[in-house]
């Protein structure tokens, strides 16, 4: 017997049948002796009409009402999963954040978990009553609504993991697990066993959509046993558990990609102390996150940077960086939105040189020009061209051995 939370993405709850379907698999896990905490997104769409019809009435609304809006797709879900188990004979019952209570901070449409109370749910869990919480949503300090941020339904089911101190939490989506890489883009890539805290972490962070990035950090940080699976299919998906449960690090477990950046070049920049400080200091005080940077120093004893930020920023960037044209001295400030991020992420990095050579050969045989480069301890991020996504994807995946035909002749 265990205790587990179960999470149901917006595909699995996406209709009445559906959410029968959802209130079946319930029921035959709790038959099999199991604790169970249920965790919704809304249906699938829902969201998105909400924050539609929020824009129609406000071009810039009022981040309190936004939530109050945005968060309600939820309330339905929980409401019609707890009718659904009801029906089939299963004790259920509908919970909003505010109910449990999950607190937030005050950050309005992502906002960050600060405490989930755990005891009313435990409390039920043990008495055979199945919770039904709402995904997404919270309740901050000064009690209105808050919700997540996008995909934070994760976010909250790996959360009430922690606070009930389940066994596993079960993340129920549209697709098998956690893959090598898209499997829409790279036909041989491979739904993985495991993956690790970390990796998951670099992965979601670097553009894999599969999980929330905040849910593999709570889940890290309280070390809960995360499975990815399909809830179309019985098959067992990909768990994500602490590194030491896999014993077979790969210098590559996977590849991410993002298309959600924007690069900014500055050229004929001063070489002198403070000419980078006097170009990113603007940028922060407007809470622009700068990602990957590179300067390199001409013939002529200038500078130039190149360097990313988010696509939705990129205006605003080059808009503040030319009002400071003058004083910061720089010759040129322009912008292009036509790239992608490609990062190659895994444990066996630490302790393997060779990989960012192999991306480089890789890419360079296929003619792809790196524009920016940016590393952590287990990934590496090159900035191409956004037309070259799909060909770097597909040849990398090959490069590192990730194909699922290399693996079956290997075996
Ligand atoms: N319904 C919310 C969204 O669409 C939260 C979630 O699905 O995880 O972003
Ligand atoms: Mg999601």
């Amino acid at each position: 017997m265990a205790r587990l939370v179960l999470k149901f993405g917006g595909t699995s709850v996406g209709d009445i049948a559906r959410i029968r379907k959802v209130a079946r698999l319930v029921k035959s896990q709790r038959d099999e002796g199991h604790e169970i905490a249920v965790v919704v997104s809304a249906m699938s769409g829902e969201t998105n009409k909400l924050v539609a019809m929020a824009r129609e009435m406000a071009a810039v609304p009022n981040l309190r009402e936004y939530d109050a809006i945005i968060s309600t797709g939820e309330q339905v879900t929980v409401g019609l999963l707890a009718l659904a188990l009801q029906e089939i004979g299963v004790a259920a019952q509908s919970f909003l954040g505010w109910q449990i209570p999950l607190r937030t901070d005050a950050q309005h449409s992502n906002a960050w978990i600060e405490e989930v109370a755990g005891e009313k749910l435990s409390a039920l869990m043990q008495k055979g009553t199945v919770p039904v919480i709402a995904g997404f949503q919270g309740i901050g300090p000064d009690g209105s609504v808050t919700t997540l941020g996008r995909g934070g339904s994760d976010t909250t089911a790996v959360a009430v993991a922690a606070a009930v101190k389940a066994d596993q939490c079960d993340i129920y989506t549209d697709v098998e697990g956690v893959f090598t890489t898209d499997p829409r883009i790279v036909e041989t890539a491979r739904k993985l066993d495991k993956i690790s805290y970390e990796e998951m972490l670099e992965l979601a962070s670097q553009g894999a959509k599969v999980l929330q990035t905040r849910s593999v950090e709570i889940a890290m940080r309280y070390r809960v046993r995360v499975q990815v699976l399909s809830s179309f299919k019985s098959e067992r998906g990909t768990f994500v558990v602490d590194e030491g449960e896999i014993m077979d690090a790969k210098n590559v477990s996977g590849l991410a990609y993002s298309k959600d950046d924007a690069k900014i070049q500055v050229v004929g920049i001063p070489h002198q102390t403070g000419a980078a400080a006097a170009i990113f200091g603007p940028l922060t005080e407007a809470n622009i996150n700068v990602d990957m940077i590179v300067q390199n120093v001409g013939d002529s004893g200038k500078a130039n940077i190149a360097f990313t930020v988010p696509k939705v920023d990129m205006e605003r960037s080059v808009k503040i960086l030319r009002e400071r044209q003058a004083t910061i001295g720089f010759s040129d400030a322009s912008s292009d939105p036509n790239v992608v991020k490609v990062s190659v992420v895994g444990l066996g990095m630490r302790n393997h040189a060779g990989v960012a050579q192999t991306m480089f050969q890789t890419l360079s045989a296929k003619g792809i020009n790196i524009q920016v480069i940016s590393t952590s301890e287990i990934k590496i991020s090159v900035l191409i061209a956004a037309e070259y996504l799909e060909l770097a994807l597909r040849a990398l995946h090959s490069a590192y051995g990730l194909d699922a035909e290399a693996k079956a002749a290997a075996a």
